[in-house]
């Protein structure tokens, strides 16, 4: 801070900082290099014994049109990584369109190439008609095994996806607090392939805050689609953000602590088990069960009456 009370960029001191978060005071050029540097960290491997890409690897980028995948898909844009963006359409109402015409607007602003799945025009069923009770958990089965299927089949060697710091945090904190000990040996920025039909995935925002996203996609003026899932409940998953973010601020870098201390302490928890993967009877690709994968036991059940669905609220971008 300065005469004037201007509190100066902690990087250049030259600038005022205008990016003032609860670990970082910088200027916007100065706030960017820095997120770019986080990403660039997360992509090289540092500490985490393999890197996630390379120049030459053909990435595959799923973006919903929420903040952290378009802004994990500009960064990757802007670092000079070649990209494919997959988008897909579930199909809930206003809300699936207004998310697919954000990725649409964008890839073809930036000239690149993106894939979408539109759920109901490719299996015939929208997320409402097939999800039962929990359209959270179908979402998640759902986009899970088009990701991998979409990433294989067209040769991707890797599946990007935008989960962050705070993500992480939160699904570490699940797992903690339930000792799922299967879970957190599974949990790592980078999951390798197990099996030729499943694709490896990282997640290259490991490093970077919920707070940190949002500054850049404002300083970028990225288009995203603000509102929430109207399905999604996430009663648990918000509590947890809610604790972890009131811990933060009392004690600032507290997640970043927690997760990158989980990550160099990881094997106290044991190695994964590899067990053997079967072949769906119906598609081929790899699941657990026998006979039918889970996706293909979801597209197998009857459809859900359209009077079921849960009204959907109109919104905008
Ligand atoms: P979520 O599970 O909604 O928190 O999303 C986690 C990540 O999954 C996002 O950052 C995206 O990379 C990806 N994702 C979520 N929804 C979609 C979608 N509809 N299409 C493509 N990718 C998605
Ligand atoms: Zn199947």
């Amino acid at each position: 801070m300065n005469i004037t009370g201007m509190k100066f960029c902690e990087r250049c001191r030259k600038k005022e900082a205008d990016v003032v978060l609860s670990t970082v005071r910088f200027c916007e050029p100065c706030f960017i290099e820095y997120f770019e540097r986080q990403v660039q960290r997360a992509i090289d491997g540092e500490k985490l014994g393999a890197e996630m890409f390379s120049r030459d690897s053909r990435i595959l980028m799923a973006v919903s049109g929420g903040k952290d995948s378009m802004t994990l898909w500009n960064v990757l844009n802007d670092l000079g990584y070649e990209t494919c963006g997959l988008h897909i359409d579930l199909n809930i109402d206003e809300y699936s369109e207004v998310s697919r015409r954000v990725v649409e607007n964008f890839a073809a602003s930036k000239s690149l190439d993106l894939i979408v799945v539109d759920l109901r025009k490719e299996y015939g069923k929208s997320l409402m008609e097939l999800a039962m009770r929990d359209a959270c958990s179908a979402c998640g089965l759902v986009k899970r095994y088009l990701m991998n299927k979409v990433a294989y089949e067209k040769g991707f060697s890797v599946l990007a996806t935008g989960h962050t710091l705070d993500d992480e945090c939160v699904t570490l904190l699940g797992n903690l607090t339930r000792w799922n000990l299967e879970f957190l040996q599974r949990q790592y920025p980078i999951l390798e392939s197990t099996h030729p039909k499943l694709v490896r995935k990282v997640k290259p925002l490991f490093r970077i805050s919920d707070e940190e996203t949002a500054a850049y996609a404002r300083i970028k003026r990225l288009e995203f689609v603000r509102e929430k899932c109207p399905l999604a409940s996430g009663a648990t998953s918000l509590s947890y953000k809610k604790v972890l973010n009131e811990l933060e601020q009392r004690h600032p870098s507290l997640k970043k602590a927690f997760y990158l201390g989980f990550l160099k302490n990881k094997s106290l928890f044991g190695k994964e088990e590899n067990f053997e993967l079967k072949t769906c009877e119906s598609c081929g690709m790899p699941t657990a069960n026998v006979g039918l994968c889970a996706f293909c036991k979801l597209l197998e059940r009857p459809k859900r009456r359209h009077d079921e669905k849960s009204k959907v609220k109109p919104l905008s971008i």
